[in-house]
């Protein structure tokens, strides 16, 4: 960078120019929109330039500035268009210690003016030291195209409201406030109630900025997002931010408002796994932000949803929350299969049990489990198969009690595989998606149809 940009105060200063004719009059056309007093030397100066003196805009001599002109002044042009001359009054501005500068000559200059894009108090300079002034005026013309002719009006509406937009917060609150300000609201608002339009975007900004995050814990349901609940839909309309877990599908994450931030918290079974720190970390960070947080967990997120250790961390940063429940894994899967899960005169009491738990495979009450007719969905049951079969048959349950896998329920992909507790966990062993074990349970006829027998599965 031979030549530095910088933008000069020209209040209570003088900028001198000698030359009479087209170059002294582009000169100062710019110049006149400066605060600048101009002090213009030209004998025989062309009307444009005359007219301005007539009118006070400059002050018009004759001859050449003298010692005193020159003294103090911030610049000096030589606009003459005649070598001889401008380079006489280079020499004499030199002299006196200024700023010269020789139109159309950028060797003998001090500086050189560049092209301008004027939205006062927004200005736009762009220089290619000399090399390609035709590139400089594409450059030039595509600005002023692009820029609004308004951007002024708004920078100085906008620059008296700095002092009221510090009661935002001093970074993201601010700028977004600005930003809403510049692009959005201020472009559209007509030219007389920009004002008005501009108080009312800040108090719409300082309520915002009062308003707590808030972090809803929502259930997803089994995977149809048909299922979702009209409360789930609004939370996803309305989040700022989506966390959530692998098992959502991925037709209920593009529900979510799209300008979103979706983060995926992803846990496998016993694949890697986000510590649950990390997912409070999360939560709290947003919604501290002022976020509307939108925690997304498959099913029901009371349900093996580790929903209140989520809650205590809340709790504990003092975050507001609500939780939406969802429909569990559980309720889809009977529906798969035409079945409930409680039945007059069979069960009056249906378990939702866990195939694992913290401590590894998870103890039960096997002896009410092992009862003719008890009905139970396990979760997360597919790698304690072989472990449940043996604590139900050591408790007495009969080896041809009917039992039901049902795989992604409710998804497109949805398999329904029905087998008896002696073969179960070598069916459970066949599938790799995520799958509700219903004991107790056979499809029911016409849900047969869709159901395969452990051996169909085979080919
Ligand atoms: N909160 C969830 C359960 C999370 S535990 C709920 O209420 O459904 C994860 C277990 O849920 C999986 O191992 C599986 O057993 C079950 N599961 C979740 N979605 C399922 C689906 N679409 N089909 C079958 N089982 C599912």
């Amino acid at each position: 960078m031979q030549h530095f940009p910088i933008y000069l105060s020209t209040t209570d200063r003088t900028v001198l120019l000698v030359g009479a004719g087209q170059a002294a009059v582009a000169k100062l056309r710019l110049l006149l929109k400066t605060q600048a007093r101009l002090l213009v030397f030209a004998d025989h100066p062309v009307a444009e330039i005359a007219d301005w003196a007539r009118e006070g805009r400059i002050e018009l001599r004759g001859g050449l500035p003298t010692e005193t002109d020159l003294d103090g002044a911030l610049l000096l042009y030589a606009a003459s268009e005649d070598e001889t001359l401008d380079a006489r009054v280079a020499q004499l501005g030199r002299a006196a210690g200024g700023l010269v500068n020789i139109v159309d000559n950028l060797a003998d200059s001090a500086f050189i003016t560049p092209a301008i894009v004027d939205r006062d108090p927004v200005t736009v300079a762009i220089g290619t030291e000399g090399a390609a002034p035709v590139l400089a005026r594409a450059i030039k013309t595509d600005l002023e195209a692009r820029l609004p002719a308004r951007l002024g009006l708004l920078a100085r509406v906008g620059k008296a409201f700095r002092p009221l937009a510090e009661a935002l917060p001093f970074g993201r609150a601010r700028r977004e406030f600005w930003a809403d300000y510049y692009f959005n609201t201020g472009p559209r608002a007509p030219e007389a109630e920009l004002e008005t339009a501009l108080q009312d975007l800040l108090y719409d900004h300082l309520a915002k900025r009062d308003a707590p995050g808030h972090v809803d814990l929502v259930g997803a349901g089994p995977g149809d997002p048909e299922l979702l609940t009209l409360k789930a839909r609004r939370a996803l309309d309305k989040a700022d931010v989506v966390i959530h877990d692998r098992l959502v599908a991925p037709e209920i994450l593009e529900l979510a408002r799209r300008e979103a931030l979706v983060i995926d918290v992803g846990k496998t079974g016993f694949g890697p796994s986000t510590p649950q720190d990390h997912i409070h970390d999360q939560m709290i960070r947003h919604a501290a932000k002022g976020a509307h947080v939108v925690r997304l967990k498959a099913g029901d997120p009371g349900v093996f949803g580790r929903l209140d250790e989520e809650l205590e961390a809340l709790q504990a940063a003092g975050i507001a929350f609500a939780v939406i429940p969802g429909i569990t894994a559980a309720s889809a899967a009977v529906a798969g299969i035409g079945q409930s899960l409680t039945r007059r005169g069979r069960n009056g009491t249906a378990r939702l049990i866990t195939g694992h738990d913290v401590k590894g495979y998870a103890e039960q009450d096997w002896r009410a489990l092992a009862r003719a007719g008890e009905v139970a969905a396990i979760y997360m049951g597919k790698r304690a198969a072989r472990f449940l079969q043996g604590r139900l048959l050591m408790h007495g349950a009969d080896p041809a009690t009917p039992v039901t896998l049902v795989e992604y329920a409710s998804r497109p992909d949805q398999r329904t595989i029905a087998t008896t507790l002696a073969d179960l966990p070598e069916t459970a062993a066949a599938l790799d998606g995520p799958a509700v074990i219903l004991l107790g349970l056979a499809p029911r006829a016409k849900a047969k149809e869709n159901t395969q027998t452990p051996r169909e599965m085979a080919l």
